[in-house]
């Protein structure tokens, strides 16, 4: 540990005790919170994704109130920035991206990838998102669809709804959630099978 990281630890452990004598938080809540995240992984995401493409009353929940939606499926969602939820069709292609920092749905995708926090997807994101999505993940997006860049952020948190694929007919849940992989979820692959 060096020294910054060092001050950091000070400050978090500072930062934290206030918050608990000032009742503010208590460290059960704090602790619940890093259990949730340490749990989450994207295929909690995968779930609800197959959850919505078989149930249109889910799905339809899923869109109006990704946070409810979460929930119904047992997912921890307490204390946490509300969860949108943006639908890819063959006209919108939706692309999340956090401009500022990392905000990332960790609720229900886990840890983000380390390319999502890098400097070069923020901006390149923004600035040719084509480009970006057809350079690094071979992500072809025609250009009769509209490619939709939406902003993370610390009160609002975005995952993409993508399109089912073709040749899934007659699929289970589970079976459907086994091809949905985190960057479906954030837009920059699309699940094949
Ligand atoms: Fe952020």
């Amino acid at each position: 540990m060096n020294i910054l990281e060092a001050d950091g630890e000070r400050l978090l452990a500072s930062v934290r005790a206030l918050l608990e004598q000032k009742g503010i938080i208590s460290s059960t809540e704090v602790r619940e919170r890093l259990e949730a995240t340490d749990n989450a992984s994207p295929g909690q995401g995968a779930r609800m994704v197959a959850r919505a493409w078989v149930d249109p009353a889910y799905r339809a929940l899923m869109l109006a109130d990704g946070t409810k939606a979460a929930e119904a499926l047992g997912i921890p969602m307490r204390g946490i920035p509300p969860l949108g939820v943006l639908e890819n069709t063959a006209q919108v292609h939706n692309l999340v991206v956090c401009t500022l920092c990392s905000c990332y749905p960790r609720a229900v995708l886990g840890y983000p990838p380390f390319w999502y926090k890098s400097a070069s997807f923020r901006a390149r994101a923004v600035r040719d998102p084509r480009g970006l999505l057809a350079a690094e993940w071979k992500t072809v997006v025609p250009e009769a669809v509209r490619l939709v860049v939406v902003d993370s952020t610390a009160d609002y948190r975005w995952m993409v709804l993508p399109v089912r694929p073709s040749g899934t007919d007659g699929w289970d849940e589970a079976r459907l959630a086994g091809i949905v992989r985190e960057g479906d979820m954030i837009g920059v692959t699309v699940p094949v099978v």
